[in-house]
């Protein structure tokens, strides 16, 4: 089979692309350049059949119409994740919003016959930071209800967290909208993560140019933070090959149709992400100690995703946040060093 990946150079989507070969599919990537196109050819070389597509705008109509051609399934994950310096919501929410509907629109043209789509969703898009205060016990049951109107209300004044929350939120509302409205053939499965943390294999040239959540642990790693920043309670993770796996599992399982999955391995809290850093890196320099081992009191305070489903329908077996703070870490050194 062939898959379409969207969005192949990024984080997230280059470990899809990677599983999917090493499981033996064919995969046709898209990318914004032909530079990144060549990078992935060059990364992926002797695992498979892997060949890109041109898409440089996703917000353009028709712009997935060629790349849908002839797959099997696709994966859509190309989407903009920051939420600093967000000038206007719509800078997310359009990419988020047709992109999703793009794709969508383009199978439903030139190629109906399709089996199925993933898309990936957020954890964004389950959790309501403003009307349900931590400690909440999140599900697939639970939608984010407090970003878009939030976005609707504040406009360009609105926060970078309601922004990119509004922005997954609303794409991925379009997609069961679009099933609802279209009664395509073809059916489709969400993938909501938490914070994906782990190796990176996709085209990163210096630190500032990492993805958000990698930035985020790169801070960790690099000892940009400091005992004040302990104990640090930061919400959920999951390893970005978790994650990968789960797009295709969802792509592969019949009872995935129709379902969305948390992909979640649970609490993110700044003292074992050190923790793991001094037992993995003992030679990491300027990464505070805190107090090693104590999260009880911290995680009592936080919210938590219940990551069960994609274990139990997907058969996701978590990596700890040692390892993948150590995958992180070993890639990252690699490649800019202490
Ligand atoms: P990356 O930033 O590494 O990947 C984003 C991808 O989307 C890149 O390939 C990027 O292309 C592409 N993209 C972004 N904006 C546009 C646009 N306007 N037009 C065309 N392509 C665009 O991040 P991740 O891998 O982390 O994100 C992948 C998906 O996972 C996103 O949908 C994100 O919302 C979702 N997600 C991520 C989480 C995380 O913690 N990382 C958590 C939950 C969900 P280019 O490489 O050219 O910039």
């Amino acid at each position: 089979d062939l898959i379409l990946v969207s969005g192949a150079s990024g984080f997230i989507a280059s470990h899809t692309a990677k599983q999917l070969l090493q499981k033996g599919y064919k995969v046709r990537g898209t990318v914004r350049s032909e530079a990144k196109g060549e990078y992935l050819k060059d990364l992926f070389k002797g695992l498979g059949e892997f060949e890109y597509a041109l898409v440089d705008d996703i917000t353009k109509d028709g712009v997935f119409d060629e790349a849908v051609r002839g797959v099997d399934a696709v994966a859509h994950l190309a989407s903009p994740f920051y939420t600093e310096g967000v000038k206007d919501p719509q800078e997310l929410i359009g990419p988020a919003v047709k992109g999703t509907t793009g794709v969508l629109k383009s199978i439903q043209k030139n190629n109906p016959g399709i089996k199925r789509v993933v898309i990936t969703s957020s954890v964004a898009a389950i959790m309501s930071t403003d009307s349900r205060p931590a400690p909440n016990l999140y599900t697939e049951d639970d939608w984010n209800q407090d970003s878009i109107p939030h976005v609707e209300k504040n406009g360009t004044k609105s926060t970078g967290g309601h922004a990119y929350q509004a922005s997954k939120t609303l794409a991925e509302k379009a997609l069961w909208k679009f099933i609802e409205d279209e009664k395509p053939s073809w059916d489709a499965a969400a993938i909501n993560p938490p914070l994906v943390l782990g190796e990176v294999i996709h085209q990163v040239d210096s630190p500032e140019k990492l993805n958000t959540s990698v930035a985020y642990l790169w801070q960790w790693l690099s000892g940009k933070k400091t005992e004040s920043d302990l104990p640090g309670p930061l919400g959920n993770w999951v390893d970005v090959k978790d994650v990968a796996e789960a797009h295709i599992k969802a792509l592969e399982v019949e009872e995935a149709s129709g379902q969305r999955f948390i992909t979640g391995a649970g609490y993110l809290i700044g003292q074992a992400i050190v923790d793991g850093i001094h037992k993995r890196f003992p030679d990491a320099k300027n990464v505070p100690v805190g107090k090693p081992g104590e999260y009880e009191e911290t995680t009592k305070k936080m919210n938590l995703f219940n990551g069960d489903k994609a274990k139990k329908v997907l058969g996701i077996n978590y990596k700890t946040l040692e390892q993948s703070t150590y995958e992180t870490g070993e890639s990252l050194f690699k490649k800019f060093g202490h």
